[in-house]
């Protein structure tokens, strides 16, 4: 079955009990076992694990294309865990440009829990190539990624780990899983914060990796989200099953939108770079082409002028909210070195755009009085 037709049934049998077409949302946090602990439903409590919550992991493993899939609480909780899960004495290969909350878990957690990572460029083969060691056990990849919206190869990135005897995670969160599979392309793992396009409506907080095969790193980081207790709630679990199912129809517009406005921030001259893989121009095209089936909702320019053009620019948008996130159906934009802070790598003129679902004349008529 298609991408679209899943989305939509995955996890949504009928309620057994009431034959509801919605799903429930249980909130208990017991369930009743035998004697010495017998579980024949299969549930004992919340934090191990709980029906909303597997309605949900059953509808991400089938999207994805994975054997078994785990939801956290955020994005961070889900990454966290399957970091934390590693033996200690490992290594891990990181994106130079990525999320700020991995680089932060990279260069200040991971260390503490016995594991040395090293950030390369992972557009570069030959560069991720030479920073592979004996004991690397995971290359994590982010693309298209945040937020310079850089392309990854992601067959040639599995390959490349396979053979140096690591896995491939990727956190696919800008792309979802309606334009981007990466466990189709090799990779073993991937993330999501579901708080972005999968909820799709900026009210819900959640994360969720799907793994390719079940096996030792879905049992080990299972094992860290059960004490560590980084789970989803039912409710927010009922949410993100819920952004599920118009996650296809929501990234489809998103996209068509975003292409519009790349186009015109590229033809502006106010507009020094624009960061999009669906424009011709930008070095991970073919490569987006090849691996994405449109080039999502998440773009980044550099306003001509530095820093201060580019926050009179966000300032004067009246349509886009000057608001960090991304993947609701409202567009949003925001000066990123701001949000990540002090220290942060990101261009002082560049901004971060999530493009929502408005009309897209509305949305460059906005950029066209801000850009001036
Ligand atoms: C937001 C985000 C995260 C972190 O997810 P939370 O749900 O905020 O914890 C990780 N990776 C990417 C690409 C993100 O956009």
């Amino acid at each position: 079955m298609r991408f679209e037709t899943r989305a939509v049934h995955a996890g949504g049998k009928p309620d057994p009990a009431t034959g509801a077409v919605a799903p429930p949302i249980h909130l208990a946090t017991t369930f009743e076992h035998g004697p010495a602990a017998e579980t024949p439903l299969g549930y004992m409590y919340i934090r191990d694990g709980n029906p909303t919550q597997a309605r949900l992991e059953e509808a991400l493993a089938a999207v994805e294309g994975g054997e078994t899939a785990l939801v956290f609480a955020s994005g961070m909780a889900a990454a966290a865990a399957y970091l934390q899960a590693l033996p200690s004495g490992s290594h891990v290969v990181y994106p130079s440009d990525v999320y700020y909350g991995v680089r932060a878990l990279a260069q200040e957690f991971l260390p503490r829990w016995g594991t040395e990572a090293t950030a390369v460029d992972t557009t570069d083969l030959a560069a991720v190539r030479a920073a592979l060691r004996p004991n690397t056990r995971v290359v994590w990849a982010e693309t298209p990624s945040n937020p310079l919206m850089q392309v990854s190869d992601l067959a040639a990135l599995a390959k490349l780990a396979h053979e140096a005897g690591a896995a491939l995670a990727v956190d696919g969160t800008f792309a979802t899983p309606a334009i981007q599979r990466p466990l189709e392309l090799g990779a073993d793992v991937v993330h999501h914060s579901t708080t972005k396009y999968l909820g799709g409506h900026s009210d819900v907080q959640g994360g969720a990796l799907v793994f390719a095969k079940k096996g030792e790193a879905a049992e080990r980081t299972t094992h860290v989200r059960k004490i560590g207790g980084g789970v989803g709630s039912p409710f927010n679990s009922w949410l993100v099953l819920r952004g599920l199912r118009t996650l296809a129809c929501r990234v489809e517009r998103a996209s068509s939108n975003a292409v519009a406005i790349a186009r015109f921030l590229a033809g502006h001259a106010g507009v020094e770079a624009v960061h999009y893989p669906g424009l011709p121009s930008h070095p991970g095209h073919e490569v987006a082409r090849r691996q994405m089936s449109a080039f999502g909702g998440m773009l980044s320019f550099r306003v001509r002028g530095g820093r201060d053009a580019a926050l009179r620019t966000t300032s004067r948008l009246k349509v886009f909210v000057n608001a960090t996130s991304l993947g609701g159906t409202e567009s949003l934009i925001e000066h990123r070195a701001s949000s990540e802070g002090p220290g942060s790598p990101t261009p002082q003129n560049l901004l971060r755009v999530s493009v929502g679902l408005e009309h897209p004349d509305d949305l460059i008529e906005d950029l066209a009085q801000a850009l001036g």
